[in-house]
């Protein structure tokens, strides 16, 4: 494929993740913008509500439907407009943050959702953190004006201020609740006329060219048209503007109001996204900054993931491509064990759906069968020892003990441990003193999860004791003799992680720091990159 071809196919994508607290509307967002999309013809899938019967891909954990929450990540590719988007789901409840944390990792630009009656919340300001780490481009929609809300000004001061990122209003709202009109469009000059009751389709909609347009009177009513005209001066003067530089840096959001549920608004952030955001950048490697365009095929793994159809059942490691294209049938090279493979059947998910893909480009996620050898953090080449940086895993802080009921399954618990941390469910830790298995986590509810899944993917039964671990640290020392020493000494406090790096699992805090002030060369880490 000539260069050309490759750019074309590169300035076409758009890959982007939703980030917001729960309960904003992120699954209801999802669905309309496949709906947008077309990849499915009646909104309401998604999440399999109301008895239809149906259920969306990513919905495949019995445990998500008993407790209404998201613990998968899936990935969605369809056009829209010109463009074609890729948009990766995020777990929404905090206890699979990590998770979350490694999909910003693959993406070029968030949609930030936020709960127009409740303002910023806690997980939100927790998310933007994290996409702060590489300065992503935001944009912002305010959802749920069909209900009552709270001033839009003091909304966008909130997020200016909490969330230390500034609004430019691309849409304003014109009333909301009961007496929700529309939006007025400020960079359209137009009013934008709101129907309840159209959440399920693409609506046919009214606008109305003009602030000063008189027909605005007989539309929304004298009383909103002169509120809106008073609004929008005071607004216009006030907020900031829209300014591409900004934007890309990670300085300034462009902020839309409307109603996920009513499926009023989603169009215009789409519009945003393809005008606006930006295509597939550029990646570090530990080795040389990697540009999408280039030739040579690369890409790396951000998750993993188990079973996801219970007719297939494997694992898959999700991998976003970073330059090249990929071939079915081609040969990559799998850096971290150096060895080369051929990939005939690697997996894309157009519209949800899972299907061979035969061509990939950058931006784009293909998954890849896994049969052990892949971990998160890999990276893969057409030749080149590259190795992606950046995609984190975070120390636990809670941590049990697990037991087998049946002593006898030990090889099968041993398995579906080691795979589970694989795929990023959970940490899990091997003490170098006795045959111990200690599970760690960042969220109580990973726990739960991980017993639910052992239980129904490997067949074993286990149960958690306590454990008198107060928190652990991966350990690494550039002099391999200080390395061995600390080794000798700390040696009952010694574990192997999932992917055998040695980790301190300390009783105490004050533990932790007396191994500090021992051992000074000896690097204590909270995050590893993989
Ligand atoms: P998620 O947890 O962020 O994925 O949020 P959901 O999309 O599951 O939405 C949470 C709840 O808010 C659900 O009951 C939705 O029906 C509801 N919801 C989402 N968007 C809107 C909206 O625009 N208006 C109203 N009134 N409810 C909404």
């Amino acid at each position: 494929m000539s260069n050309e071809g490759l750019l074309s196919e590169v300035n076409k994508r758009r890959t982007f993740a939703i980030i917001s607290h729960p309960d904003a509307g992120k699954t209801t967002i999802t669905e309309k913008v496949l709906l947008f999309g077309e990849a499915i013809k009646s909104a309401g899938t998604v999440k399999g509500r109301g008895g239809t019967g149906q259920h969306a891909k990513s919905d495949w954990m019995e445990m998500e439907k008993e407790r209404g929450i998201s613990v998968t990540t899936s990935v969605m590719q369809f056009p829209y407009q010109d463009a074609l988007v890729n948009l990766l789901d995020t777990p929404g409840h905090e206890d699979f943050s990590e998770d979350t944390y490694r999909t910003l990792t693959a993406v070029d630009s968030c949609l930030m959702v936020i709960d127009s009656a409740k303002g910023v919340e806690a997980r939100t300001i927790k998310l933007m953190e994290v996409t702060r780490l590489r300065d992503t481009p935001i944009v912002t929609f305010m959802n749920k004006l069909d209900r009552d809300i709270r001033d839009p000004i003091e909304l966008m001061d909130e997020v200016e201020d909490v969330l230390n990122i500034a609004c430019a209003p691309i849409t304003w709202p014109i009333g909301s609740g009961k007496l929700f009109k529309g939006v007025y469009h400020i960079l359209r000059d137009e009013v934008i006329l709101y129907q309840s009751g159209q959440g399920h389709m693409i609506q046919e909609v009214r606008t109305v060219k003009g602030l000063d347009n008189p027909e605005l009177e007989s539309v929304i009513g004298e009383d909103f048209a002169e509120q809106l005209r008073e609004e929008m001066e005071l607004v216009q003067g006030a907020s900031n503007e829209f300014d591409m530089e900004m934007f890309l840096a990670g300085e300034l959001t462009p902020v839309y109001f409307g109603t996920a549920l009513g499926n009023f608004g989603v169009d215009h952030i789409l519009d945003g996204l393809v005008e606006w955001a930006p295509k597939p950048q550029p990646r570090e490697s530990a080795e040389r900054q990697v540009e999408p365009a280039e030739e040579k095929f690369s890409g790396f793994v951000f998750k993993i993931q188990a079973n996801m159809d219970p007719k297939h059942r494997d694992r898959i490691a999700f991998m976003r491509i970073c330059s090249g294209k990929y071939q079915k049938g081609m040969k990559m090279r799998h850096v971290r064990i150096g060895k080369d493979i051929s990939v005939s059947d690697a997996v894309t998910f157009m519209a949800g759906d899972r299907s061979h893909a035969d061509e990939a480009f950058p931006g784009d996620i293909i998954g890849l069968h896994n049969h052990g050898t892949i971990q998160i953090g890999d990276t893969f080449s057409q030749g080149e020892n590259l190795r992606f940086t950046g995609i984190p895993n975070f120390a636990p802080e809670l941590f049990r003990r697990i037991q087998l009921k049946d002593p006898l399954k030990m090889k099968h618990l041993q398995k579906g441990l080691l795979q589970l941390a694989e795929e990023g469910a959970v940490q899990v830790f091997r003490p170098l003193r006795n045959n111990d298995l200690i599970v760690g986590a960042v969220g109580i509810l990973q726990f739960d999860v991980v017993v639910a899944r052992l239980k129904s993917e490997y067949k074993v039964e286990a149960i958690y004791e306590p454990i008198n671990v107060a928190t652990a640290r991966w350990v690494a020392c550039d002099d391999q003799r200080k390395l061995d020493e600390f080794s000798k000494k700390a040696h009952d406090n010694l574990a192997l992680d999932g992917g055998d790096n040695l980790t301190y699992i300390a009783p105490t805090m004050v533990n932790l720091s007396l191994a500090q002030e021992r051992f000074p060369e000896v690097k204590f880490m909270t995050t590893r990159e993989h």
